[in-house]
């Protein structure tokens, strides 16, 4: 028997899971349900190796095909740098096809880390290190209690690349909502200029029913925004970052309305803000067409045009009317409730 988390990034789906400390040591962020209810704590050295040995023995008939293990869960670099070498060099050991090993950690753990950790870490075989930026906004990061400061993740960010570390940072459009969306743009867009990761991971925001942003849309402090609203700011975004070497994500997640706005920024900028603008000058009802085939389909990744099509249009009018009709704001409402269901659940029926 081992310990597993549940939550891994998309992209280490075929990954090992090996889980180091369990839930998140910060667990306060507003937008955030995934660890709600649950109690932080580092797991032993021992414990771990002995979680590696029984995946080991489990997986030995197809042992060779693995190549790839993550961390688990929300801030693996709060251990020491000695515990985590002891348990790298265990996962290659018992693992020896794995060459990529990555994990998720927070601004204020990153920064806490030395230039030479990184190196460490590095040598050992920690390639890739995910980190939640959300936001290059203060007045943002303050506002949802992310408990980290642009300022943290330039110094933990910055660390990380100087190691050898590919960097992998994850923002969150929409999080803003109408007041601060212009701001939160461009200063994300400055603090991603800044640091210059590898990887650019778009989450657009969506809320969850309980969550305590509710409670702020009462009292008009946050006020949703609607996908071509976040889609004009995902705009603002992407004009305004460097033609730098950075992968600019959107198909890895579907509650990104635009999955194909996805590639280099040194390349594929122009392609992408091509996307962006291609979505932006349909007409309002083609933009709800499409919002409704996109958030009830989300698997798939329907070409913008497909709204161009007036059949398509004839059979979506009379459901975007049906929903306009359940009050003020019904379209958006029904919207922002599909998005809801791809959230993961917190695990409290008191999220405060
Ligand atoms: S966003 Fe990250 S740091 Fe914030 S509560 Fe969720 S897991 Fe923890």
């Amino acid at each position: 028997m081992y310990e597993q988390g549940v939550i891994r990034p998309p992209s280490e789906a075929s990954s090992l899971l090996v889980r180091v400390t369990r839930n998140c040591p910060w667990n306060r962020c507003l937008f955030c349900p995934a660890y709600k209810g649950t109690t932080f704590s580092k797991r032993g050295v021992e414990e771990v190796m002995s979680d590696i040995d029984a995946m080991a023995e489990d997986y030995a008939p197809h042992i060779q095909m693995i190549t790839s293990a993550f961390l688990q869960d929300a801030d693996s670099l709060l251990l020491p740098t000695t515990e985590l070498v002891a348990i790298i060099e265990h996962i290659k050991k018992r693992f020896p096809n794995i060459t990529n090993i990555t994990t998720y950690a927070r601004a204020q753990s990153l920064k806490r880390k030395s230039v030479d950790d990184y190196k460490t870490l590095k040598e050992a075989g920690l390639t890739r290190i995910h980190t939640g930026m959300e936001s290059g906004s203060a007045a943002l990061l303050q506002m949802v209690r992310k408990g980290s400061t642009p300022e943290d993740m330039i110094t933990g960010g910055l660390r990380v690349k100087e190691g050898g570390i590919s960097l992998s940072e994850y923002i969150m459009p929409g999080l803003g909502g109408r007041t601060l969306s212009t701001e939160h743009a461009l200063e994300t867009a400055k603090l991603l200029n800044t640091i210059r990761p590898d990887h650019i991971r778009v989450r657009t925001f969506a809320m969850h029913p309980q969550s305590p942003m509710l409670k702020m849309v009462e009292e008009g402090v946050f006020v949703p925004m609607s996908d071509d609203e976040i889609v004009a700011e995902i705009r603002l975004l992407v004009a305004n970052l460097d033609e730098m070497h950075s992968y600019f994500h959107c198909g890895d997640f579907s509650l990104n309305l635009l999955m194909q706005v996805d590639g280099y920024l040194d390349t594929d900028k122009a392609a992408m803000l091509h996307e962006l603008d291609a979505f932006l000058s349909l007409t309002k009802e083609q933009k709800q067409a499409y919002t409704l085939l996109q958030r009830s389909n989300p698997s798939l990744q329907h070409p913008i045009n497909v709204v161009k099509d007036p059949k398509v249009m004839e059979q979506l009018l009379p459901e975007i009317e049906k929903l306009e009709k359940r009050g003020a704001d019904g379209f958006k409402q029904y919207i922002q409730h599909l998005m809801s269901y791809q959230l993961p659940q917190p695990q409290t029926d008191n999220w405060q």
